[in-house]
């Protein structure tokens, strides 16, 4: 089940694919079940997608939730601390408490307003109520899952129990936190996390052991519209997703389905498929538009570029921003009808109505209200070249469909934007990839041919195209 992908894909699949999840799920919490698949019932790739908005607490399209405003606070205290520093953590939670967020779970809420300290507030919260084992630290634990995976099972399940201790006394939730991990450790590594279910059990404190295993089964279904604020159901049904969906958009929609906590529950498989299926298997639709502020943690808003960095840093790389440098512009020139090029400067200061479609990293966002990015890189490495390209292709004809115009560009212009350019052709008007090369070639003068396994995926492209449509040859 699991793609050959890079752990770089991996890594920002997982930190992007939970902040994804949340915010998708975000407009259908508390709603019932199906409601997901009842208002969108085949992908909208045009300019409106499942990327909705809306709910009770009135959140903008892509706009992600607590769940992923505190997982960031884990994410920014680990690296800036350069470790697991708890009082550092729990500080960052308070001020993000105190300033009033718009969406904080019961738990979290009573344990941040108790005014006591990190080290006895979860604990003694746990002690007055018995009731602690929500999944609010469940859904905040992929920055750490990220950050501990390289140091081993044992290292990643306590930083997963510590974290989660410092609102959730009930260790139930903990231990729920530290499967998690394990299977994000996994996956991460490039293996099959399902099959890593039953070791993660064994890691589990015996006391809670048999209560995973129940919701963790292979034959275990969740019944739609069953509770899910505890972190037993929401473990099980976001594995249960995952093991159910054969995509990263079908999990997400499985588990929006059965509605009740949905962006949580959502951000946990989301968490989960993002590891297995690495960046190119997010929908770019929704990647492109997630963004965020953090309450009480100043105004910036974090967006893909964002989030794909810093877990980059999670996995121990660099963290310096990425600076795209001035170019010289090349375009936008319409080069197939409706569809124009340009380079990475070019496309940044074109006209805001175009709908742009971004094959390379940005540095500082484009104002653009209609913009997506694909995650696709000028060499061999691509994992899933044919399905980017697929995504790229369907989600172009969606908005061409809409009236858009759609502008292409990619850094320099010439092989990523090309070989859109090029695949369009083939698909869209039936042409062999020589003709659309020529095509291309004799109308956008900076196209480049260089990349083999372009040519390959655009050779594959035609082959498919023939068998689809044999009536035309
Ligand atoms: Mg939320
Ligand atoms: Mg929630």
């Amino acid at each position: 089940m699991t793609p050959r992908v890079h752990r770089s894909s991996r890594v920002a699949g997982a930190l992007v694919g939970s902040a994804v999840g949340d915010a998708l799920g975000a407009p259908f919490e508390f709603g019932p079940p199906g409601r997901f698949s009842a208002r969108f019932p085949t992908p909208a790739r045009g300019a409106h997608t499942e990327m909705c908005g809306g709910g009770t607490l009135g959140w903008e399209p892509g706009e992600f939730t607590d769940d992923t405003q505190l997982a960031l606070l884990v994410a920014t205290s680990l690296g800036e601390r350069g470790r697991l520093d708890e009082a550092d953590l729990f500080d960052r939670f308070l001020r993000w408490a105190e300033a009033d967020p718009p969406d904080i779970g019961t738990q979290t809420r009573a344990v941040l307003g108790s005014g006591l300290p990190w080290d006895t507030a979860a604990d003694e919260h746990f002690r007055r109520t018995g009731r602690a084992a929500g999944n609010g630290s469940l859904m905040r634990t992929t920055p750490a899952a990220i950050r501990f995976a390289r140091e081993g099972r044992e290292a990643t399940t306590d930083a997963a129990r510590r974290i989660s201790a410092l609102t959730h006394g009930d260790p139930a939730a903990g231990e729920g936190c530290a499967v998690f991990h394990e299977l994000v450790r996994v996956a991460l590594d490039g293996g099959d996390p399902l099959a890593a279910v039953p070791a993660a059990l064994e890691a589990v404190a015996d006391e809670h052991r048999e209560r995973y295993a129940a919701v963790l089964a292979p034959d275990w279904t969740p019944q739609p519209g069953m509770p899910n604020g505890a972190v037993w159901p929401t473990l099980g049904q976001a594995v249960w997703a995952l093991r159910r969906g054969t995509s990263f958009a079908e999990v997400l929609r499985l588990v929006v389905d059965l509605g009740g906590d949905t962006d949580t529950v959502a951000a946990v498989a989301g968490g989960l498929a993002g590891a297995v299926y690495g960046m190119g298997g997010i929908p770019m639709r929704w990647s492109s538009v997630v963004h965020g502020r953090i309450p009480g943690h100043g105004e910036a808003v974090w967006r893909l570029a964002d989030l794909q960095q810093l877990a980059a840093a999670l996995d121990g790389g660099a963290q310096q921003s990425y600076d795209a440098g001035v170019i010289p512009r090349i375009g936008p020139q319409e080069v197939l009808p409706g569809i124009w090029a340009g380079n990475l400067d070019g496309a940044r200061y074109s006209e805001q109505d175009f709908a742009v479609i971004s094959l390379c990293r940005l540095g500082e966002p484009f104002p653009h209200r209609t913009h997506r990015m694909a995650y696709l890189s000028d060499d061999d490495h691509n994992a899933d070249l044919d399905a980017v390209l697929a995504e790229v292709l369907d989600d172009m004809a969606a908005l061409r469909a809409e009236g858009h115009r759609l502008l292409v560009h990619c850094h320099g212009g010439a092989s990523r934007t090309g070989l859109v350019l090029r695949a369009w052709l083939v698909r869209e008007r039936g042409m062999t990839a020589q003709e659309a090369t020529a095509y291309v070639a004799e109308r956008w003068p900076h196209l480049g041919l260089w990349n083999d396994s372009f040519t390959a995926a655009l050779a594959r492209l035609e082959r498919a195209r023939r068998s689809s449509s044999p009536g035309s040859w």
